[in-house]
């Protein structure tokens, strides 16, 4: 049975991926990674996105049209997809990922820890400031891995989002937080690919110079999207997504369910 850890880089150019994540690069060029991009759907904003990744429809479908709808669902998600075929997960994200799936405001205070079992999330980390580290979010990542042996694993940083809106996104702190996710990247994933985890990495946006993204021009829309699969191989895996409202269907698909 396939186990996938899907990496959800907040805020992560294509360009940005090709040219700075270097260990990932390692891979590629060993013939160990199918590499492409996606044209994120509009408006290029990560609520939005979110729930675009989670749910498989675009922002006018799903109705999650800006960073401030708190506490709304958006909708059925993959969750659902892999709860109903009986497959196990574990998340460490933003919180805003919490309120897609729950409906509810988040509470840091209540909900930090807060596991959905509903959506077959048996254990869950949520975090709620932007400048929460990648590297700890990683490690967060990797604890409930260990512990809860999740089918799924759902894994997303806010480093590089964080510096694109600091720095802009053709910035030495930009590319410098690509750097510093790769090298935390190198430490985590011979694990996951040792435990016989595929990974596919991507991103809900890209990032513009002018410190922001939520528009149509491909800085802010193309981002990675990146296979590296347990036991190697360039190929581009069945049902390989051709755009992002296809990332649902692929996750289930790879995990079995119909
Ligand atoms: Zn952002």
């Amino acid at each position: 049975m396939n186990k996938l850890v899907l990496l959800l880089v907040d805020g992560l150019r294509a360009d940005t991926a090709r040219d700075y994540l270097g260990y990932v690069q390692a891979l590629n060029e060993a013939g160990r990674a199918h590499w492409s991009n996606l044209r994120c759907e509009l408006p290029s904003l990560s609520r939005p996105l979110y729930a675009t990744v989670l749910n498989g429809r675009t922002p006018l479908d799903h109705g999650i049209l800006g960073n401030v709808q708190a506490g709304q669902r958006c909708g059925s998600t993959v969750f659902d997809d892999l709860a109903a075929a009986g497959r196990s997960s574990a998340v460490a994200a933003y919180h805003w990922v919490f309120e897609l799936l729950t409906g509810a405001v988040f509470d840091p205070l209540a909900h930090r820890e807060t596991a959905l079992p509903q959506l077959g999330i048996e254990a869950a980390r949520w975090y709620w400031e932007d400048d929460y580290p990648d590297s700890h979010l990683l490690a967060d990542a990797e604890a409930l891995r260990l512990a809860h042996a999740p089918d799924f694993l759902f894994v997303h940083p806010m480093g590089l989002d964080l510096a694109g809106h600091r720095h802009g996104g053709e910035s030495t702190g930009y590319s410098f937080a690509a750097r510093k996710l790769d090298m935390v990247l190198a430490q985590a994933l011979p694990r996951w690919h040792a435990a016989g985890y595929d990974l596919l990495l991507t991103s809900d946006h890209g990032m513009h110079a002018d410190h922001w993204h939520g528009g149509p021009l491909p800085v802010e829309r193309d981002v990675p999207l990146v296979w590296l699969p347990h036991q190697g191989g360039a190929e581009a895996p069945a049902g390989w997504p051709a755009t992002q409202t296809g990332i649902r269907g692929f996750v289930a698909q790879r995990l079995g369910c119909a």
